[in-house]
């Protein structure tokens, strides 16, 4: 498992700012100006704060993890796990999918390639998250299947879609959800096996891979336990 205690901390604020106004901005003007003000806040408060770690990082990075993660917009993995700049190589997609490795060029597959093979990064997380719009087209394939792009890409948490079937055929909705949503992790870290350089590096023992679910409702994460099998809030304390 993996020791949070090994994680150079991002001080006090975490990385990312937040802002308690919840409230979405009335038109595409505002937004803009909440950018604006963000970037410049940034430039002018965060990075002279920051500077020498900043300009240690403009040479060269060194993360220490593979965060492969949803594209969805409240799952942010520097606050989740309040790493900062440099820590984290971050590959996101819609259903945090790991298409198995072929010769075809495919984004998902470069970032795993180079974060293994040159970055050599010495972890590899999964990170799924509730209420996830993909796990609910893995359970529902008949609503996009006007969607033939989602379809396709869906392709790949197959197995964790026929694993609930077999498994779980008369669970209620909510309960295929949070299963399938865990099922998908496993899956994807089984994808992720069929890559040569996750291979390699697991073979020379270099590499953990862990499963993790991020609960938007309670900021919890659950990890995937090899010892009970099951996904548990992690870490225990
Ligand atoms: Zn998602």
């Amino acid at each position: 498992m993996w020791h949070a205690s090994s994680l150079r901390h991002w001080p006090e604020h975490g990385v990312t700012r937040m802002c308690d106004n919840h409230e979405k901005p009335v038109s595409a003007e505002a937004f803009a100006d909440a950018l604006k003000a963000g970037v410049l806040q940034f430039r002018q408060s965060v990075f002279p704060a920051r500077k020498a770690l900043f300009e240690e990082l403009a040479k060269a990075q060194n993360p220490d993890a593979l965060f492969l993660t949803c594209a969805d917009s409240r799952v942010v993995p520097a606050l989740i796990t309040q790493t900062g700049p440099g820590q984290l190589f971050v590959e996101r997609n819609p259903g945090n999918l790991v298409p198995l490795y072929s010769e075809q060029a495919v984004g998902v597959s470069a970032s795993i390639e180079y974060a293994v093979a040159v970055l050599k990064v010495k972890h590899v997380v999964i990170c799924g998250h509730t209420d996830c719009g993909v796990v609910k087209a893995l359970l529902h394939p008949e609503k996009v299947a006007d969607l033939p792009a989602v379809a396709r890409w869906t392709g790949f948490g197959a197995q964790a879609r026929r694993r609930l079937l077999e498994e779980h055929p008369h669970a209620p909705e909510e309960e295929q959800l949070r299963i399938l949503t865990e099922l998908n992790v496993l899956n994807q870290i089984d994808n992720l096996s069929t890559h040569p350089s996750v291979r390699k590096a697991l073979e020379e023992r270099r590499l953990a891979i862990h499963g993790w679910v991020y609960h938007i409702d309670s900021g919890e994460v659950r990890a995937y336990s090899a010892d009970t099998g099951r996904f548990e809030v992690w870490p225990d304390a």
